[in-house]
C-alpha cells in the first residue's frame, strides 16, 4: 500500500506582490510545520531593504511571485523541533537574507554559505533545496528556518534596530572583517543611506579614520553623528582633487550609476575600491588607474553564518544598531516611494504587531 505522509501546513499572513507591477498588499500563505531541527519564529520586526523593492519590480530578473519581501527578520521562538540546540521557546532569533545552502561544497564547510557553489537559499524570491517550493520572507507574522540559519539576537539591543543588521549590517562589516580594516587605516564610505550608515559605525567602530563621501551637503552633520571624522562633497573639483591617493580602502554603498575613475584616483597604493552597492547597468573605469598604483576593485556579499553572529555579538558588545524609522505595514508602500527618494534615516522597520 502506498504511503502518504501529510506534512500539516501553518497558515501565515503577510504583504506580497502579485506581480512585477503591482503594490504590496495583504495576502495569506502557508508555511511548513516545524521539521526536527525547524525553528518557528513569530515575527516582531522586519527591515526594508532596497532589494526588497528591486526585486519585487523585476529589477534583478524575473521573480517568483507572489512574492513575500524581507530578509531583515527578529522574531521570538514560538515553537522548536525535537531535535534543535540553540534554541526554546520564548528565545529571541534573527534570520537574514540566507535560510539554508548545500552545506557540503567547500565555502559552505567554511562559513561562507553566501558564496555556496550550489546556490544558497534565498530568505524570499528563491526556492528551497528541494527546487519547487518558494521561500516567502518577513513581510509575515511567522517563519519556520533550520535552526542553523537562524542567529542569537544579544538580549542589550532594541530589537526594531536589530533587525537592519542583518542584511545592512552584515553586507558593511564583512568586507571591512575580510580586509582587517581598524586603526591606521583611512576609509572613504560612499554614499550614506542603509549600508552607508553601518559602514560609518562599523569603520570608526573598528578605529579607522572615516571620511564621508557624498554628493549632498545635508548628509555632513549626520555623518559626523555617525562616527566619520570628515565630510566631503565630492561635487566640488578641488575636493576631490585634494584626495588622490588619500584612502586605504573606499566602500561603495552605491547602486545608482556612477563614476568609478574618480573613486579610485582616490586610492593609495593597493588600495581597494570594495564595491557593496550594484548599478543595475554595466559600469566602466580605466585599467591604467588600477596598474598606477597596483589598486583593486572588488565586491562583497552580505556574510555567512558564523560571521553574522559574530557582527551581533560585536554590535551588543559595542552598543551598535541601526537608525531606524518604524512602520505600520500598510504604510509599507508608501515607504518604499520614500526610500526611492532616498527620504529615511536610515532603514524602515516594519512593526509586525500592525499586520
Ligand atoms: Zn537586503
Ligand atoms: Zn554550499
Amino acid at each position: 500500500m502506498l504511503q502518504t505522509t501529510k506534512k500539516k501546513m501553518i497558515a501565515t499572513k503577510g504583504y506580497a506582490a502579485l506581480d512585477a507591477n503591482s503594490p504590496l498588499a495583504p495576502f495569506s500563505f502557508q508555511r511548513r510545520s516545524p521539521g526536527p531541527r525547524d525553528v518557528l519564529l513569530e515575527i516582531l520586526y522586519c527591515g526594508v531593504c532596497h532589494s526588497d523593492l528591486h526585486q519585487i519590480r523585476n529589477e534583478w530578473g524575473p521573480g517568483i511571485f507572489p512574492m513575500v519581501p524581507g530578509h531583515e527578520i527578529v522574531g521570538r521562538v514560538k515553537k522548536v523541533g525535537d531535535q534543535v540546540k540553540k534554541f526554546s521557546p520564548g528565545d529571541i532569533g534573527a534570520v537574514g537574507c540566507l535560510v539554508d545552502s548545500c552545506r557540503e561544497c567547500e565555502n559552505c564547510k567554511q562559513g561562507l554559505e553566501q558564496y555556496c557553489y550550489n546556490g544558497p537559499v534565498g530568505t524570499y524570491n528563491s526556492y528551497e533545496r528541494d527546487g519547487k517550493t518558494p521561500t516567502y520572507g518577513g513581510y509575515s507574522d511567522r517563519i519556520v528556518v533550520n535552526e542553523d540559519f537562524v542567529l542569537k539576537v544579544p538580549s542589550n539591543l532594541a530589537l526594531e534596530a536589530v533587525a537592519p543588521l542583518l542584511c545592512a549590517g552584515i553586507t558593511t562589516y564583512s568586507p571591512l572583517r575580510h580586509w582587517k580594516v581598524g586603526k591606521g587605516h583611512k576609509v572613504g564610505v560612499l554614499g550614506l543611506g542603509g549600508l552607508g550608515h553601518m559602514a560609518v559605525k562599523f569603520a570608526s567602530a573598528f578605529g579607522a579614520e572615516v571620511t564621508m563621501l557624498s554628493t549632498s551637503p545635508a548628509k555632513e552633520a549626520d555623518s559626523k553623528r555617525l562616527g566619520a571624522s570628515r565630510f566631503v562633497l565630492t561635487t566640488e573639483p578641488a575636493n576631490v582633487k585634494e584626495l588622490r591617493g588619500y584612502f586605504d580602502f573606499i566602500i561603495d554603498t552605491v547602486s545608482a550609476p556612477h563614476d568609478y575613475n574618480m573613486y579610485l584616483r582616490m586610492l593609495d597604493t593597493n588600495g581597494v575600491h570594495i564595491c557593496v552597492g550594484a548599478p543595475p547597468t554595466p559600469s566602466q573605469f580605466r585599467g591604467m588607474t588600477l596598474i598606477a598604483n597596483r589598486r583593486s576593485i572588488a565586491g562583497s556579499s552580505i556574510g555567512g553564518l558564523p560571521e553574522t553572529q559574530e557582527m551581533l555579538d560585536f554590535c551588543s558588545a559595542y552598543h551598535i544598531v541601526a537608525d531606524v524609522e518604524v512602520i505600520a505595514i500598510k504604510d509599507i508602500n508608501a515607504a518604499y516611494e520614500r526610500m526611492l527618494k532616498g527620504d529615511v534615516k536610515y532603514r524602515f522597520v516594519i512593526d509586525m504587531s500592525t499586520l
